[in-house]
């Protein structure tokens, strides 16, 4: 039987009933043997993400009164999913273990909730954890030693039972915690998968996978089924939010497919990022707010897989203020303030009239 690494975003941990979807999925499928944990994120009860509390009370730790507020805030946080998932009560350990940190450095302190909810989750399904300080190895100088990691997560891949892993950090070799670029559960996974010489990484979060186009600015935005890691390495650079750009190359390099899926809707299909996918797909992904060298205030919108005629037919009221073909993609500047304006005109143009 296969090797499936599966991960979780912080929308799929934000609280006690998804963490017990996640053991449900976990037990649905035997060849789930690595679960990858992000810390609690944001849900219809919980306006902000267990990482952005805790650099809170790293930000705090000067200010007792402000720390012990922000450190409580955690607490309440984990004393709910405890309670939740009948699990015993984490809460003093939670405390101890915020002070700890911040006693510590900011990297320790923000990696403590995937820790915390990697230990709750491990409690609650009766699994063993694995601590990412002994897998994801850091070099001194802070990058990762690729190959101490992938020895150390082919470990994991002898053992029978699922382990959870707490993404987005590792240790460096004196055992001081480093953490991995935000967002980077996603890179814990692909590392587990590269170093477990999985079959299949599954990447699970709250949205039903790569769209033509951000859904929350463009309604009649299509789910893309199948993507190549070239085309979608290029779209996750552009500024797709889907999965984090770097978490792409090891599964790529070791061959291994990337599956997006689902938590709320985990019959349907989602997306398949494979190497062997040749079909270029169309879809449009950029970025407000970035900066162009020669353009301040402009925001760049980039075109994927667009013939570029296309693109130049643009003229009139939504004329873009430059366009430039490079050699995967047309990359067509708009001014920041039209960013939304431009993303739909552009799906439009390109993909809903395209056919
Ligand atoms: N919790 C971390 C963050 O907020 C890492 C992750 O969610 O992947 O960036």
């Amino acid at each position: 039987m296969g090797i499936i690494v599966s991960k979780f975003g912080g929308s799929s941990t934000a609280n006690a009933q998804s963490l017990k979807r996640i053991d449900c999925l976990v037990r649905a499928s035997p060849a789930r043997r690595c679960v990858v944990l992000s810390a609690p994120g944001i849900d219809e009860s919980h306006s902000e993400k267990v990482t952005a509390m805790l650099e809170r009370c790293w930000n705090t730790r000067k200010n007792p009164a402000a720390l012990a507020h922000a450190v409580s805030a955690v607490m309440n946080r984990f004393r709910d999913l405890c309670a939740g998932l009948a699990i015993s009560d984490m809460t003093d350990l939670v405390e101890r273990t915020v002070y700890d940190a911040v006693a510590i450095s900011l990297p320790h302190t923000l990696s403590r909730g995937e820790y915390l909810c990697a230990l709750a989750f491990s409690k609650y399904a009766r699994l063993p954890m694995a601590d990412a300080a002994g897998l994801i190895a850091f070099n001194t100088d802070g990058t990762l030693d690729e190959d101490r990691t992938r020895r150390n997560l082919g470990r994991l891949a002898k053992s029978d039972t699922p382990v959870v892993v707490p993404g987005f950090y590792g240790a460096a070799p004196d055992g001081s915690i480093r953490i991995l670029p935000r967002n980077g559960s996603d890179i814990t996974g692909a590392l587990a998968a590269a170093g477990m010489d999985a079959d299949l990484y599954e990447n699970w979060s709250d949205v039903p996978g790569v769209m033509t186009a951000d859904p929350a600015l463009v309604p009649n935005a299509r789910l893309i089924p199948h993507i190549g890691y070239r085309q979608m390495r290029a779209l996750a650079r552009a500024g797709a939010r889907v999965l984090h750009p770097a978490c792409l190359d090891p599964v790529a390099m070791a061959g291994i497919p990337t599956r997006l899926r689902n938590t709320m809707d985990p019959d349907s299909f989602g997306t398949l990022i494979d190497e062997r996918c040749e079909v270029t797909v169309r879809c449009v992904a950029g970025q407000p707010n970035a900066f162009l060298p020669d353009r301040r205030q402009a925001c760049r919108i980039t075109v994927f897989a667009v013939p570029f005629d296309r693109v130049l037919d643009a003229a009139g009221p939504m004329a873009p203020l430059g366009t430039i073909a490079k050699k995967e993609q047309t990359v067509v500047y708009f001014s920041q303030e039209r960013y939304a304006e431009a993303l739909r005109y552009l799906h439009r143009v390109l993909i809903e009239e395209a056919g």
